[in-house]
């Protein structure tokens, strides 16, 4: 047993030495650094929003995965398996319920619960993953029962528009039954930030009301180039 163990661990080991994204996310102290930051200029900008807007009903937007949750330990597996990703393998995951806070992100929630404000958590999980999702999110402190989660239905597409317009406007099951400005938006994909045509866009908002985490493990780049002015992307989230 303890060979087996002893042989998984440095399985870990190899693919983390493999994969120096994941190593990087997992073991230095800039990312960890970088993502406090990140999470530091939002509650900065979130506070000052705030100031004499009390009784307006205010939310911040949120993604879950590799933004408020570490999913390296999942990824780190399967790269020691050598096993690409897929849907069963990832659900499985989610269930454990282990994934731990992205440095700076309870801190962030807490301080717009703090501020007056509400938690919408928009992510690309599947809707079956919602209960193990609420579970993981509560051990890691970071969900109250007055908070929103919209989760990808079968019905969905994978754009998260909808679900922000359903927040912003009180309607659909992602509402609270009023509308509420949304303060910040915060992903580590550009696709959980507003697109240009909405809500005040993603990059004319950079900073103040978007906001973005470093993610060098998976994201649409891998398959192609969509750093802007160097291609013209297919405009697809
Ligand atoms: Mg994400």
């Amino acid at each position: 047993m303890i060979v087996l163990l002893l042989g998984l661990a440095s399985g870990f080991e190899t693919a983390a030495n493999d994969h120096l994204e994941l190593k990087w996310m997992r073991d230095s102290e800039e990312f960890s650094a970088l993502t406090t930051q990140v999470f530091l200029q939002a509650e900065q900008s979130v506070r000052t929003q705030a100031r004499g807007r009390q009784r307006q009903p205010w939310t911040v937007v949120v993604d879950i995965d590799e933004t408020l949750l570490d999913n390296t330990p999942y990824f780190l597996e399967m790269a020691a398996y050598d096993r690409p990703f897929d849907w069963p393998s990832w659900d499985a995951w989610c269930a454990r319920g282990t994934a731990e806070p992205v440095p700076g992100a309870q801190a962030f929630v807490s301080a717009v619960r703090d501020a007056g404000g509400r938690v919408a958590f928009v992510s690309n999980r599947h809707e079956r993953t919602r209960d193990v999702t609420v579970e993981n999110l509560m051990a890691a402190g970071m969900w109250t029962a007055e908070d929103r989660m919209c989760l990808l239905t079968d019905d969905d597409s994978y754009t998260k528009r909808e679900r922000r317009r359903q927040l912003r406007d009180g309607d659909g099951t992602c509402g609270w039954g009023e509308p509420v400005s949304v303060f910040a938006y915060a992903g580590d994909t550009m696709a959980d930030l507003p697109e240009a045509d909405e809500d005040g866009g993603r990059w004319e908002q950079l900073g103040v009301r978007t906001f973005v985490l470093p993610n060098p493990a998976y994201g649409k780049w891998e398959h192609g180039v969509t750093r802007p002015g160097l291609i013209v992307t297919d405009g697809v989230d």
